[in-house]
């Protein structure tokens, strides 16, 4: 089960590790031996990443086809504790699970990884509102996380997690691939031998992207890179890494994204003449009514930013942050 799934050939040449539950790649590894195979994730997004696929109850060693699981909470005695139990049998795997999830999750740690893609509803992989049983009777509370999830965003807080019901959603799924390559982007500057310039710079080329996002977040960045000479640069790496991904996780709206439009708009104002000026603002403003998806306004702007050869502009991440193939900035 630690096969790895290599990307397919095509722009997708760099690598880029992103763990997965194996059931959504299509491995028959369910209790049934069925797989949950999500196209989308598969062929789409494997063109640009290299998946990792991780099935924790195949990996920590029950058989397929398996009994089924469930997470149960505890009675009292057992301080109310969300326990992994298989309902049939009446065993109880939490503890083997747990020191499982503890052991793999660390190799994870060592894979570099971008981002996760966890099966939704499992006891196991499921990352939120998993059933919970208590009493024969009651109705399930729909508030657990599954074992393995919960481990693994427990060792990696900023490692972009999602799963595959939510990744229907296109803001969703959005949000989540723009934090894979932003990862990447971060890993790549703070893997290497890096200056405190090197963190400037990225800052810098970051700025309208988490403008995007959460113009908070992007204050409190610019004051730590002020503050960061003479500093540790380890602690201020680990400070930026978590600031920076928490504020990417804050979902761009359309009127985040307006007020950016309306900002790089601004750098053409006096380069471009009347009837350029009006058709971009008549763009921007069908963006923010919601009749065009994002990608207009933004293509449009490229095209100034092209022409006009302006470097700021040229180098921010917003302009492109994933592969245009991936089509996510298409929707309305
Ligand atoms: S949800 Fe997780 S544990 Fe269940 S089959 Fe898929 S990968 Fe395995």
């Amino acid at each position: 089960m630690t096969e790895k799934v290599q990307s397919q050939d095509g722009p997708g040449a760099v690598d880029i590790p992103v763990g997965i539950s194996a059931c959504v790649l299509g491995q028959g590894v369910r209790f049934d031996g069925g797989h949950k195979l999500d196209r989308f994730i598969r062929d789409t997004l494997g063109a640009y990443v290299r998946f990792v696929p991780v099935c924790p109850e195949v990996e920590m060693g029950l058989g397929v086809p398996r009994e089924t699981l469930r997470l149960a909470r505890g009675g009292d005695d057992e301080g109310g504790a969300v326990r992994l139990v298989a309902p049939r049998s009446g065993t109880d795997h939490t503890e083997r699970m747990e020191s499982f999830a503890r052991m793999r999750v660390m190799q994870l740690g060592k894979e570099n990884l971008c981002g996760y893609i966890l099966q939704n509803g499992s006891p196991s992989c499921g990352m939120e509102r998993v059933r919970v049983y208590s009493k024969p009777g009651v109705a399930p509370a729909r508030n657990g996380r599954g074992l393995f999830a919960q481990e693994l965003m427990r060792q990696l807080p900023n490692l972009p997690v999602e799963e595959d019901g939510r990744l229907n959603d296109a803001g969703l799924r959005e949000n989540f691939v723009e934090r894979i390559f932003a990862y990447r982007r971060f890993r790549t500057l703070f893997g290497g031998a890096w200056q405190m310039g090197d963190l400037v710079a990225f800052h810098a080329r970051e700025k309208l992207l988490l403008l995007a996002h959460d113009r908070t977040t992007y204050q409190e960045l610019g004051r730590l890179v002020a503050g960061a000479k003479g500093r540790d640069r380890d602690q201020v790496a680990i400070e930026y890494e978590a600031l920076f991904m928490a504020g990417l996780r804050k979902m761009a709206t359309r009127g985040k994204q307006t007020n950016v439009l309306e900002h790089i708009a601004g750098y053409f104002k006096k380069l471009i003449d009347a009837s350029d000026r009006q058709e971009l603002q008549e763009v921007i403003a069908s963006y923010r009514a919601g009749h065009v998806p994002l990608v207009v306004p933004v293509t449009l702007l490229k095209h100034h930013v092209r022409r006009h050869d302006i470097e700021y502009l040229a180098q921010q991440t917003y302009l492109d942050p994933h592969p245009i193939d991936l089509m996510l900035r298409n929707h309305g």
